[in-house]
């Protein structure tokens, strides 16, 4: 991608790693012990639960050489400096649970895995203004505990599944369904490890003893926040993320159509709501066989050969109460903003698709979270694990794998994507069960695969249907956000323009930062040095 021009050599992966099953070297082995101790250094076996708990990649699947799990912020440090040392390529994780994008694996054999777990602490929470300041290994579930158990007025934003980790969630671009949804934009103040051990706080936080360090995200000059996000520029060791008030009324709308070709008025009722602030979450859209995936197994509605037939899809919608097409909102604020609020959403959803129906369910600031229904906890900020289900869908080993398409929020865009995902997925003989997150001012559209991860004909379905998926989604202007490390390079062939200028200028900025190349080579196709020999790989 770029030719390095640094005096020091970096790292050629083809050099360091070892042929056969990846070992970490005994003389690193030895240096990590020393810097965070035996009982925090993983080796042999002990590595499996960091390699991707849902692979298809078979014998391919990337296993890491090690495992390191510092426990502060100087143990990280000294850890890259070792890695610098011994050109041993890092692959930091915060709680590994990026499950469906590859887990805690790297992408490439012979790292070590740097998991942050054990940096878990809720430095900082202000009911005042609104903002929590937390470690890499504050997870969705311990952080909703924290604010509840500490009295705090603050609701967290959750995505689905709530074990994985608050920082790594903000960093991957990950989601949640409340009015702080948006967890990359509600992140404000970051504190990184270089390459070289440099500890850099951004924003206020560049100021010693900053009163502000979560509160604006300025500071004095260029904001490199964005640098650290789906980056391998630096390891993250704390970030602050601003909190919505839990408010005193929450209105959880599910807005249900019964028709397929339903979703385009849907889509396009619901975004001029977003735009104007009258709905102020996302809008999570499902078709009803991912709305069945999260309570029950396909078999349970179909068991014969081939796709989900149409009488499939009536049964649960009849059984369900569901749709074919699902979205699911809220509206939040005094009582009586909401009322007024769900007045304008009723009026425009009579107006533009009369055959829909609005359910509505209203929440008190203090309900009981055992009280919520378990469909609308997410709207709530109540963290749970139940829709690892999902995985489940086709029965034998639960594996999934999820593709992501970022388009304009408009009706004609959302029937394009469903078309083209939905003509793929069901090529390769899989059920399209998907939808999208709406937002004011852009939709991801989501499939969900889920497969055997034991089938190897399962699994080889899975790996041909990504860069299908991707090649069909570039020919119509669409590209992903997110990827299993195994294709990071094909996303980021997609976004070609200007013969690749900003994947060679992040290129450069990765030679300055990292010259060596030790942090997560190849993520998101960006790797150390010579990136046209792709560091040796
Ligand atoms: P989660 O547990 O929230 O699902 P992970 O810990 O698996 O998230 O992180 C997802 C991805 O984000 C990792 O594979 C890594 O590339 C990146 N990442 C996570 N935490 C950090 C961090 N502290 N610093 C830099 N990158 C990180």
């Amino acid at each position: 991608m770029s030719t390095s021009t640094a005096a020091v050599a970096p790292l050629v992966l083809a050099d360091v790693l070892p042929d056969g099953p990846p070992r970490l070297a005994p003389e690193v082995e030895e240096a990590l012990v020393a810097a965070v101790g035996r009982e925090h250094v993983l080796v042999g076996a002990d590595v499996a639960g960091h390699a991707d708990p849902f692979s298809f990649l078979g014998e391919a699947t990337v296993v890491p050489a090690g495992v390191v799990l510092p426990g502060n912020v100087e143990e990280v440090r000294a850890v890259v400096r070792l890695a610098g040392e011994h050109r041993v390529p890092l692959w930091p994780v915060s709680r590994g649970r990026n499950y469906g994008y590859g887990g805690a694996s790297p992408r490439v054999p012979g790292s070590v895995v740097v998991d942050l777990h054990r940096m878990d602490a809720v430095v900082e929470v202000d009911d005042e203004t609104g903002y929590v300041v937390v470690e890499p290994g504050v997870s969705f579930l311990a952080l909703a505990e924290h604010l509840r158990s500490t009295g705090s007025s603050l609701m967290p934003s959750v995505p689905d599944i709530g074990w994985g980790s608050v920082l790594g969630n903000a960093l991957e671009r990950g989601f949640g369904y409340t009015s702080h949804g948006d967890h990359s934009a509600f992140q404000c103040g970051m504190e990184v490890v270089l390459a070289d051990g440099t500890l850099v706080r951004t924003g206020m936080g560049a100021k010693a003893d900053s009163t502000a360090f979560a509160l604006y995200k300025g500071g004095f000059g260029p904001s490199v926040d964005g640098l650290f996000f789906q980056s391998n520029l630096g390891i993250v060791t704390k970030i602050g993320v601003w909190l919505a008030p839990r408010p005193e009324s929450t209105a959880v709308c599910m807005l249900t159509t019964p028709h397929d070709d339903d979703l385009a008025g849907l889509v396009d009722v619901l975004r001029p709501l977003m735009l104007e602030g009258t709905i102020q979450s996302n809008a999570v859209i499902g078709n009803a066989p991912v709305v069945a995936s999260m309570v029950s197994p396909r078999a349970a509605w179909y068991d014969g050969p081939g796709l989900l037939p149409e009488s499939a899809l009536f049964a649960m919608n009849a059984a369900m109460g569901t749709g074919r097409w699902n979205a699911r909102f809220a509206l939040y604020g005094p009582a009586s903003l909401v009322e007024a609020r769900l007045d304008v959403v009723r009026a425009a959803v009579e107006a533009a698709l009369p055959d829909a129906s609005l359910r509505v369910t209203t929440y008190g600031r203090d309900v009981d979270p055992a009280e919520v229904h378990p469909a609308d906890r997410a709207q709530l900020g109540i963290p749970s694990t139940d829709l690892i289900q999902m995985a489940a869908w086709r029965g034998g080993t639960p594996a999934h794998t999820d593709f992501s398409l970022v388009c304009p929020p408009t009706g004609a865009d959302a029937v394009r994507q469903r078309d083209l995902l939905r003509a793929r997925i069901q090529d390769e003989g899989f059920d399209y069960a998907g939808g999208f997150t709406l937002n004011a001012r852009h939709a991801i559209a989501l499939a969900l695969v889920a497969f055997d991860r034991d089938d190897p004909a399962d699994c080889a379905r899975v790996a041909a249907l990504f860069p299908a998926l991707v090649a069909d989604a570039s020919a119509a202007g669409y590209a992903p956000y997110r990827s299993h490390p195994a294709f990071m390079d094909l996303v980021a062939d997609q976004y070609d323009a200007n013969d690749s200028a900003l994947r060679r200028t992040v290129g450069r900025i990765k030679d300055a930062l990292d010259p060596l190349g030790v942090l997560a080579p190849g993520k998101q196709g960006i790797w150390p040095g010579s990136a046209s020999s792709r560091g040796g790989v």
